[in-house]
């Protein structure tokens, strides 16, 4: 068989579902914030999994972390206890300041359980009347795609012909305090929300927004999730990107980088009074918590207590943030984001997003649009200000190709 590209992607297209446009590229190898294809040409990443590779392609510790266990104990169910679990939820409650860990898979996963965890305190705890219990999210939202997920998206390509729809979602405009406030009732369960939304473009709210969120939750005795599954995880040079905010969310959902780009491994982590509403059986998972996922887990939260990466992720952030706003007006019409972490609108006059794509990789740097005209860049928290400079020298050239 041969080996080149192009019979590589001939293969994904015979027998893969066609659910993805990847870019033309066949990655073989990595290592750090490189990636090299199947040619042997290298890139530089600047995307990282979309979150996942926030401490870049296999890195040292987690590899090691990961190794050690498949040699000792890879999987028990959670039929049985295994001497990874608890060691994990623990240290994981410890970094995020929270009491009680539940762990899944997938982001999407993790966003089902906040759900279902929340409706069943609301009946519970809060007293609201069955099958009654409503919970409040953000247009423009991108929390997975399960078909519960997927029934309070309003983006029609992930929405449209999966109903019939789970009901019980309120939507109101992101960032929209006022909103909120009128989405109210007494049957409200829940705020779920993106600190800052990663689909749609790296969208930041107002400043203030997410204290007025938490100020109305308080009153009205409603949880407040937020969905740091993309935004978490020192990607925005916090541990959180509600941080950046001051305030704590009840419930926060993790993911992508919480498996260190190895593994999946996802977890919802907050109140013990609210994920205490779970009793044996009611929820679970065969590969939650599992022994791998667990001592994996475990190392990345080791390399989140050293603060390294949030404080790369802050300097170099701004350092990102300065040449990429050098472009506002010069190809690009806006910059947004926080830390390693940018949404840029590429001019409508010039290029569509896949076309700047395809050019960057054609200069030796991968990210990926999303919607039609808008980039999202993320690169992993590993990459050099050299390394950044490098991009932007060839982002501004795309632009222009
Ligand atoms: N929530 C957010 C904010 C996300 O960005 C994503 C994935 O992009 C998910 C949830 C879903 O995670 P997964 O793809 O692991 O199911």
């Amino acid at each position: 068989t041969a080996h080149d590209t192009a019979s590589f992607i001939t293969l994904d297209e015979q027998w893969g579902a066609h659910n993805y446009h990847p870019l033309p590229v066949v990655i073989s190898e990595a290592e750090g914030a490189w990636v090299t294809d199947v040619d042997g040409n290298r890139y530089l990443d600047f995307l990282s999994g979309y979150s996942a590779l926030n401490f870049g392609h296999r890195h040292p510790a987690l590899l090691d972390a990961a190794r050690s266990q498949l040699d000792r104990l890879t999987l028990t169910s959670r039929a049985f206890h295994n001497d990874q679990f608890g060691a994990f939820c623990r240290d994981l409650a410890a970094l995020t300041g929270t009491e009680m860990v539940l762990t899944m898979n997938t982001g999407a996963e993790a966003v089902e359980s906040a759900i279902k965890v929340a409706r069943k305190w609301a009946y519970e705890v809060k007293g609201v009347e069955f099958d009654r219990a409503e919970i409040i999210v953000a247009a423009g939202n991108f929390h997975g795609r399960t078909t519960t997920i997927v029934s309070f998206s309003d983006d029609p390509v992930a929405h449209d012909n999966y109903g019939p729809f789970t009901p019980g979602f309120i939507t109101v405009p992101y960032g929209d305090l006022d909103a909120v406030r009128a989405a109210i009732t007494p049957n409200t369960a829940a705020v779920l929300m993106e600190p800052i939304q990663g689909e749609a473009g790296v969208i930041v709210p107002p400043a203030g927004f997410f204290a007025g969120v938490r100020a109305l939750c308080d009153e009205n005795d409603v949880l407040l999730v937020a969905d740091e599954i993309q935004s978490g995880l020192a990607r925005t040079g916090k541990l959180f990107a509600l941080d950046h905010e001051n305030v704590r969310a009840d419930l926060y959902t993790l993911g992508k980088a919480l498996g260190g780009g190895i593994i999946p491994v996802s977890a919802v982590v907050g109140r013990a009074d609210v994920l205490g509403v779970l009793k044996p059986g009611q929820h679970g998972s065969t590969f939650g918590g599992y022994p791998v996922a667990c001592a994996v887990g475990r190392a990345v939260v080791e390399l989140l207590e050293g603060g390294e990466f949030q404080e790369r992720s802050r300097d170099l952030g701004e350092h990102l943030h300065g040449r990429l706003n050098e472009l506002v007006g010069k190809g690009l019409v806006a910059v947004r984001g926080r830390g390693l972490w940018a949404g840029v609108d590429i001019d409508p006059a010039a290029k569509t997003g896949r076309e700047v794509s395809m050019a960057l990789r054609d200069r030796g740097v991968l990210c990926k649009e999303t919607h039609e005209r808008t980039l999202r860049i993320a690169p992993p928290l590993v990459i050099t200000r050299e390394e950044i400079d490098g991009a932007v020298d060839s982002l501004t050239e795309a632009l222009h190709a």
